[in-house]
């Protein structure tokens, strides 16, 4: 009786957060300069935003038509999303927002991050004395084999043909025990970057690592990260700003490493730590400190840490990580969670959207009409673990993708403790 009772005040609670965001957002957006020229508008700029914020807040895999919606759909849509004119259709959406300055949107993420410190959410968030761990990892949001721009970056394929695409490395803040995640900012991977796909992505990610600093300059970051990142110009940036990492190294990528941690366990330097968990796997743990991360940059020392599980039917996986935070038999179990942090929130979106996509009857069937199936993509493949955290399906869409995720990830924060009236959360 009261846990029901509970759960519908924290509904209630969630949905009277989410017309305050709305609110807030409609606010912002009305204050974005419209960069459209010429007399004819059929759609105002903010309604437009808003109905793509609509479409990302439903977690579709695809733009939705929103033409195609029914009567009280559309009702709903208008009267949740505050959209007030006429709603664009999905080519509608496309063709507006692609001639936006992403800026714009990206500014929100800093606005919408202080509504979450203002709440104490964050709080919840710290991990490691004051850090939360930033998760940086690509996104690829456009596709095309036919369709493209001059900032796409191109792929060649084996049998001779190209493909356009746009990405981005997007940074959230995750907790391996919470089920929400925040975006915290999005940056354009581009072209201009580099010949070499790998130039594109470490520089995007110096650039959103200057951002990040300058933006939030009060939050302390465990940056995780896979290993394309374990660089020494990338480690140097990071401990500058007085941030820590957690980096996934690769024995065919970090052989210097590899060889000095056979070389440390050969003179009996490695410690090492077997256990069982409660699920029955076990779990071994190797780890060793102040090793060179690779000859040409003796002076960038990291810890590393070995993490081998085996499950009941005897199948071991593997990870390696080099991290600045300490190790010891203390703090290993602690460092792996950061480090898988990543993999391990990846079912929490399907669940999510489910959910919304209840509340706000089902759009699902539009989106099911739409021809874009995920894209063929080596680069999604690696970075597979980034996509399926904002929802499993690919997003195939134009400038809106870094905006609204953000926004509906703040209001289902609610569900993480729905036994809690919300507004007595506990202070760390
Ligand atoms: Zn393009």
């Amino acid at each position: 009786m009261i846990r029901g009772m509970a759960q519908s005040y924290a509904q209630l609670q969630a949905k009277q957060r989410f017309d305050d965001l709305m609110r807030f957002l409609d606010g912002e957006f009305q204050r974005i300069p419209d960069h459209r020229t010429g007399n004819a508008r059929q759609y105002e700029l903010a309604d437009v935003l808003k109905a793509g914020f609509a479409m990302f807040s439903l977690k579709s895999p695809s733009l939705l038509d929103f033409k195609k919606q029914s009567e009280p759909e559309r009702s709903n849509l208008r009267t949740i999303y505050r959209i007030e004119g006429e709603i664009p259709s999905d080519n509608q959406l496309r063709g507006i927002l692609d001639g936006l300055d992403p800026t714009f949107l990206r500014l929100l993420f800093a606005a919408c991050f202080k509504r979450l410190e203002e709440t104490s959410v964050v709080d919840e968030y710290r991990y490691w004395q004051r850090h939360v761990i930033v998760a940086i990892d690509g996104v690829e949001h456009f596709s095309s084999t036919k369709i493209h721009c001059r900032g796409c970056t191109i792929r060649k394929h084996r049998n001779g043909e190209a493909s356009y695409h746009h990405a981005g490395l997007a940074a959230i803040i995750l907790d391996p025990d919470q089920r929400e995640v925040f975006p915290l900012d999005f940056e354009p991977i581009l072209r201009e970057d580099g010949a070499e796909k790998n130039d594109c992505e470490r520089n995007a990610a110096r650039r959103l690592c200057e951002q990040l600093h300058q933006r939030y300059p009060q939050l302390p970051m465990i940056v995780v990260e896979d290993a394309l990142y374990a660089n020494a110009p990338h480690i140097r940036q990071i401990t500058g700003y007085g941030w820590r990492y957690v980096l996934n190294v690769k024995p065919e990528s970090h052989r210097s490493l590899e060889r000095q941690f056979a070389g440390r366990r050969a003179s009996g330097q490695v410690k090492e730590w077997r256990m069982k968990d409660e699920q029955g796997r076990e779990r071994y743990y190797a780890w060793v400190s102040h090793l060179d991360l690779c000859e040409s940059a003796a002076d960038v020392k990291v810890n590393y840490l070995h993490y081998e599980e085996t499950d009941k039917r005897g199948k071991v996986t593997r990870w390696s990580w080099i991290t600045n935070l300490p190790l010891s038999q203390k703090t290993v179990e602690k460092v792996m969670r950061a480090g898988r942090g990543r993999w391990q929130i990846e079912s929490a979106p399907q669940a999510h959207r489910k959910e919304v996509q209840h509340e706000l009857t089902n759009c699902a069937s539009a989106a099911r009409e739409m021809k874009d199936g995920p894209s063929e993509s080596a680069f999604r493949s690696r970075l597979q673990t980034t996509p399926s955290r904002y929802g499993q399906e690919p997003l195939v869409v134009s400038v809106g993708g870094e905006v609204p995720r953000s926004y509906l990830a703040q209001v289902r924060i609610r569900e993480t403790n729905k036994s809690e009236p919300s507004m007595t959360r506990r202070k760390p």
